[in-house]
């Protein structure tokens, strides 16, 4: 049965979450609902998140913002894929891109060519096969069609709130600064009324969206929904982040550069550089964590290290009653993949697709925790799969991601791929075959068997195909500008 009609939208909190939510609703169904937004200038942000997925893109494609307007704003800088730095021992490395990895056929996708390739002594290494990696690598880059590159950005996590919120006010949503005190429930049917702020007011609303980050104040602390602990899985649950300044020419990629206990980032933006180190705390003490980031830091310190500390997992359900929990507050699987802004993203514009105008209903609110379940398990799995596949043998938390259960729908996929060379990408997942490829690989997960169809085509039409994309691929990142360059120019005209 349907609640009733949504006229009022209430938006607590405006980090990254609070304001791309604010933006995508006034822009998608704010003529017909009023949405006011309520942020604490004194409880602030998480302030880390500055990394992202071409989501992004598409996202600001969907709002009309002008790319350059945004990169100038933000402080942004291009970003071509992550580099895994020392994942499956000390001092290897392999890239995951944007991009696709050579070319598929309707019959079998790249890899198994490439596999076959190899065998026959006549592929060079996998990268070679991917024009994003390459141009990231030679740390070239250029937008637009001829380019050719999939990208997404670095940005500053602040610059980008404020930068929404700029676009969000001019089309209606109104801001209330101060702080919630608590959550008033609407004594018979349980949904929630209002907001009360400290100064006693009240802020009433007939769909509450929560935002306000891991405290989750509405879907948690007023509703009760329960959260589901994965940290049997992902074992880390701190980070220490600090921002330091360029040293040389800004990457266009993230570095994600595994350590004893966990990983350590490294986001160039045009002003500086976003740096921290993610860790299992029950394997390196806060203390060691900080002599181990500030000994691995490349520029001068212009923050002062900050703890973070997080559980990921989600909870049960986003879409709880009359509250959607969208970013921190409806869970975290940790940063690894830069996933979570891509999933405040795809949260609410799905909700703006599902809006529901007429009240709110178990069928759509069912729906849309359906679809968002199984795209967070999915990313879940992705990540766990970095830490699962390797081979830094010796180190007490490696040692048990190694050893440890892991979910049994991507341990079917590791068997899949182990067996066969297969990989796929099931309706709304994320990541497409070439990530879950480069990564299987680059984690050093070697098939033991594979399609036929390279040993059709044989040894010297598999050299030509494959010389003639990586001769091609070469040719085209020796045409492209270095990304500094090209990043000056397109910040500065
Ligand atoms: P917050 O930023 O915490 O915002 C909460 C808001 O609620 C604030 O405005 C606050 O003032 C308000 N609020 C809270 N309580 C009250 C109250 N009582 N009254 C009034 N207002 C209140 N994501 C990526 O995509 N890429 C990354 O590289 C990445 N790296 C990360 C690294 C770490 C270590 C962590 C922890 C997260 C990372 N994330 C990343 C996730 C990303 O930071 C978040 O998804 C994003 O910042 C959104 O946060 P949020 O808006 O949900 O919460």
């Amino acid at each position: 049965m349907a609640g009733r009609p949504v006229k009022r939208v209430v938006i607590a909190g405006g980090g990254t979450a609070g304001w791309c939510v604010a933006a995508m609703l006034a822009k998608a169904v704010g003529p017909l609902v009023t949405i006011t937004l309520v942020e604490s200038d004194d409880i602030g942000t998480v302030g880390v998140g500055e990394s992202t997925i071409p989501t992004a893109r598409r996202f600001h494609d969907l709002l009309g913002i002008e790319e350059r307007e945004f990169v100038r704003a933000t402080q942004a800088s291009f970003k071509l894929g992550i580099s895994f730095e020392n994942w499956t021992r000390d001092g290897e490395s392999y890239f995951h891109s944007f991009g696709t990895v050579g070319r598929r056929t309707w019959v079998a996708d790249f890899q198994h060519m490439w596999l076959e390739a190899r065998a026959m002594g006549v592929a060079g290494d996998i990268a070679e096969y991917s024009l994003e990696t390459q141009a990231a690598l030679a740390m070239k880059f250029a937008a637009g069609g001829d380019a050719g590159l999939n990208y997404a950005y670095h940005l500053d996590a602040t610059a980008y709130g404020q930068f929404l919120r700029r676009f969000a006010q001019p089309l209606g949503v109104e801001r209330i600064e101060g702080k919630i005190r608590s959550v008033k429930l609407d004594p018979e049917s349980g949904d929630i009324a209002a907001l009360a702020m400290e100064d006693g007011s009240p802020v009433e609303g007939d769909l509450f969206i929560d935002c306000t980050g891991f405290r989750g104040l509405l879907i948690e602390q007023a509703l009760h929904t329960g959260y589901e602990d994965w940290t049997h899985w992902l074992g880390t649950d701190r980070a220490l982040a600090v921002q330091t300044e360029a040293t040389g020419p800004a990457r266009p990629y993230t570095r994600a550069m595994a350590h004893q206990a966990g990983w350590q980032w490294q986001i160039p933006l045009q002003h500086r550089v976003g740096n921290g180190l993610v860790y299992a705390s029950n394997h390196l003490s806060d203390d060691a964590a900080l002599a181990l980031l500030t000994q691995r830091l490349d520029g001068a310190m212009l923050t002062d290290p900050r703890l973070i500390r997080y559980v990921s997992g989600t909870r049960r359900k986003s879409w709880n009653r009359n509250c959607v929990a969208i970013g921190l507050s409806s869970g975290f699987v940790e940063p690894l993949e830069s996933t979570s802004i891509h999933l405040i993203m795809i949260a609410v514009t799905r909700l703006a697709q599902l809006f529901p105008f007429d009240g709110v209903n178990d069928a759509l609110r069912d729906r849309y925790n359906d679809l968002s379940r199984r795209e967070l398990e999915a990313i879940r799995d992705f990540i766990v799969l970095h830490y699962h596949l390797n081979n830094r043998q010796g180190e007490r938390f490696w040692d048990a991601c190694r050893t440890m259960d892991i979910p049994e729908s991507l341990a079917a996929r590791i068997a899949l791929f182990r067996d066969s060379a297969t990989a796929y990408q099931a309706n709304d997942e994320l990541f497409r075959v070439d990530s879950w490829v480069q990564v299987m690989l680059g984690q050093g997960l070697v098939p033991q068997g594979r399609h036929g169809l390279g040993r059709m085509i044989g040894k010297e039409r598999l050299a030509g195909s494959l010389n003639g994309l990586a001769d091609g691929i070469r040719n085209h990142v020796a045409r492209l500008p270095e990304h500094q360059q090209f990043l000056d120019r397109f910040a500065s005209v």
